[in-house]
């Protein structure tokens, strides 16, 4: 199994985060309950997601699906089923939508109204529902995936017909070079357009995903209720 010296890097690692962490929340007058990790294990091996599990953590984000789908199988061989909970946190073509179905317990990046309804349709009896959250993209930026602001309210509108499809709130990437505190207006909207949403539509919307390694702690400030640490738990990822 896990390599002693791989073990104490992982541990060495979580130790350092969870101090960030808790600083974080701290200053935002909140508790450990209010949010959950995500470690986000893209290119990173089940090896590697195996030595986070044994020190405790338990939800993984992924951004490819082939990728996902061969660590999930891999990971599955070692631990009981459903050990872990997996999130899928990567941009969804269509064409690979139905290849994600029942196999995440939540899906971040929900932004295009066809994936959505291939999605709802390849739901069933063994599958019921599938939990998503709305990418919105904050920072208008052309290379990323995510709704327009302007456009999330038809946007919702439409989703929310789906029978099968449960829409627990909203998810962002702020641009890079806004790292840390800079990220904050881009939260601080998010954190808007949710309880916007939820007043429009009378819905609750229990999430906002938001906050990677270098700016979990300005999400946490603005109501982050997902965070998705990779770089900070892993290393670096080779690519
Ligand atoms: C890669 C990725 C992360 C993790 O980023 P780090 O900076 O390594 O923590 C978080 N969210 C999404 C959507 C990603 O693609």
């Amino acid at each position: 199994m896990t390599k002693p010296e791989t073990r104490a890097a992982f541990q060495e690692r979580l130790e350092h985060f969870e101090a960030q962490l808790a600083q974080a929340l701290r200053n935002a007058s909140r508790t450990k309950e209010d949010v959950q990790v995500i470690a986000v294990s893209k290119k990173h091996s089940a090896e590697s997601v195996l030595a986070l599990a044994a020190l405790g953590m338990q939800a993984f984000g992924e951004n490819f699906v082939q990728e996902a789908l061969a660590k999930q199988q891999a990971v599955q061989e070692v631990l009981p089923q459903n050990t872990l909970q997996w999130h899928f946190i990567g941009q969804l073509q269509s064409n690979k939508a139905k290849d994600v179905t029942g196999r995440f317990a939540l899906i971040h990046t929900l932004d295009s109204e066809k994936t959505a309804t291939i999605l709802d349709r390849r739901l069933d009896e063994s599958v019921p529902f599938q939990d998503v959250l709305v990418q919105v993209n904050v920072g208008r930026e052309t290379q990323k995936g995510g709704v327009l602001p302007e456009a999330l309210p038809l946007f919702i509108e439409n989703i929310i017909q789906l029978p099968r499809l449960r829409v627990q709130g909203l998810m962002c990437m702020p641009p890079v070079f806004d790292s840390g505190d800079a990220a904050r207006p881009y939260f601080a909207a998010l954190r808007q357009m949710k309880e916007e949403t939820e007043q429009r539509f009378g819905l609750k919307l229990p999430h906002l995903s938001m906050g990677m390694s270098g700016d979990f702690a300005a999400a946490i400030g603005e109501g982050a209720t997902l965070i998705r640490i990779g770089t900070t738990l892993f290393g670096e990822r080779l690519y």
